[in-house]
């Protein structure tokens, strides 16, 4: 079942890519939605709707496009480093022959099994990276994988990113409600059917970044030192509607941060200093890539203000690998300064009691490994040659 609508203002190029992703969130019927040049929108529908349905969901494509557009200027852009014309081998999708070869197994939304060859790509890289962050001071630290709501809430993750937060329910401690849900509950279609007000009220979510842990373990603290330097690897979550479809972007990932705590200097000084290490590794590993300032993906009420504001003060950059199969490119990692905001939120205090600022380099490791095979292939033998000896050694 198709669905066209003609947008009735202009939308910006630079708008492009925003407007499309944020109408994975506008309506349960669409299963895809693409942009043509001249500023309609074609939508794939799950159900076949009514005239009146079709008006709706017009009206909420059109609340998206005026919202977005109306409140967004155009951004400035800055690019630090750019590596993108490097020649690479690879020219195809890496998914539909790691699918066929069985290293990749879908599993569920946006989320895929590793076999050996991915696998053994991620962890390889993050070993590399963990190299470089205890080298330049770094403490190794592990974080749940959940986060507490009081937390998302202080730091206004529930107003900026509501569209891809991921909960952590459980049943209620109750004799009845346990046995109940034992004997009535049905998976019918891949949805579970289960008592009404089984759920126990939600406390904790899923984290979706792996900073705010350690924003979270020095809360209410006066550090020792005007730097504190922390690593760590965590799952991550983030639910990304219909654009999960490949390892580009999944609901359940992995991300290696390196995460600053300090006053404004060291830890700008930090960002560019260990940045400028990670930008050596990408280069030794042979990818193409470049290192632009970015924005994040916040939902559509607050797009406009908070992305204006990121792009004013510089805060955040993306290293873009390119992905020649679709003459386009991915955010495989990114460099984030964000003042004093959860210094602030935290009371996280320096030793001469200003409030801390903070900063981290993040990267999907998943991501990596994914444009790194769609740039070389998935046959070893094309890989250059320093990470082909590192992942299969020869005797
Ligand atoms: P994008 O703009 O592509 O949505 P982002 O700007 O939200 O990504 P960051 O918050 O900067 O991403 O996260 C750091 C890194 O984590 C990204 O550069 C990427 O490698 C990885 N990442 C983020 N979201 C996903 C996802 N849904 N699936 C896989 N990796 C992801
Ligand atoms: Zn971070
Ligand atoms: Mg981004």
């Amino acid at each position: 079942m198709e669905h066209t609508f003609q947008s009735p203002r202009p939308i910006p190029d630079f708008l492009r890519k925003d407007v499309v992703s944020k109408l994975a969130y506008v309506d349960e019927s669409i299963a895809q939605v693409t942009l043509d040049d001249h500023d309609t929108l074609h939508c794939h529908l799950r159900t076949e709707l009514t005239p009146d349905q079709r008006q709706i969901l017009d009206g909420k494509m059109q609340q998206v496009i005026d919202l977005l557009v109306t409140s967004t200027r155009q951004p400035m852009i800055k690019i630090i480093e750019n590596h993108l014309d490097r020649p690479v081998p690879g020219r195809t999708d890496p998914m539909p022959q790691l699918l066929e070869t069985g290293q990749l197994v879908h599993t569920g939304d946006g989320m895929f099994s590793l076999g050996p060859l991915v696998a053994g790509l991620c962890r390889y890289f993050e070993n590399r990276f963990f190299q470089l962050a205890l080298s330049q001071g770094a403490g190794i630290h592990r974080f749940p994988s959940m986060i507490p709501a009081s937390f998302l809430e202080k730091i206004q993750y529930f107003k900026n990113f509501p569209h891809s937060l991921s909960f952590a329910a459980h049943l209620r401690t109750d004799l009845n409600t346990i046995e109940r849900f034992a004997t009535e509950t049905r998976c019918q279609d891949g949805v579970l059917h289960l008592p009404k007000d089984s759920f126990s009220g939600i406390r904790h979510l899923l984290a979706p970044t792996v900073c705010h842990n350690y924003y979270l373990f020095l809360a209410n603290r006066t550090l020792p030192h005007p730097l504190a330097m922390a690593t760590a690897l965590g799952t991550c979550y983030r639910y990304e509607s219909i654009n999960m479809h490949s390892l580009e972007r999944l609901w359940n990932f992995t991300m290696w941060e390196v995460i600053f705590v300090g006053t404004a200097n060291l830890v700008k000084e930090a960002l560019l200093r260990v940045g400028q290490e990670a930008s050596l590794l990408l280069q030794e590993w042979g990818l193409a890539y470049r290192l632009e300032n970015a924005n994040d993906p916040f939902f559509i009420r607050e797009f406009g203000m908070q992305t204006g504001f990121q792009n004013i003060y510089d805060l955040k950059y993306e290293y873009r690998a390119r992905l020649p199969f679709k003459e386009g490119t991915l955010a495989v990692g990114s460099r984030n300064y964000h003042m004093d905001f959860f210094g602030r939120q935290m009371q996280i205090q320096l030793p001469d009691h200003t409030t801390a600022h903070s900063g981290c380099i993040g990267f999907g490791l998943e991501r990596l490994a994914f444009a790194f095979l769609a740039q070389y292939g998935i046959d070893p033998n094309q890989w250059p040659e320093s990470i082909r000896t590192a992942l299969f050694p020869t005797p």
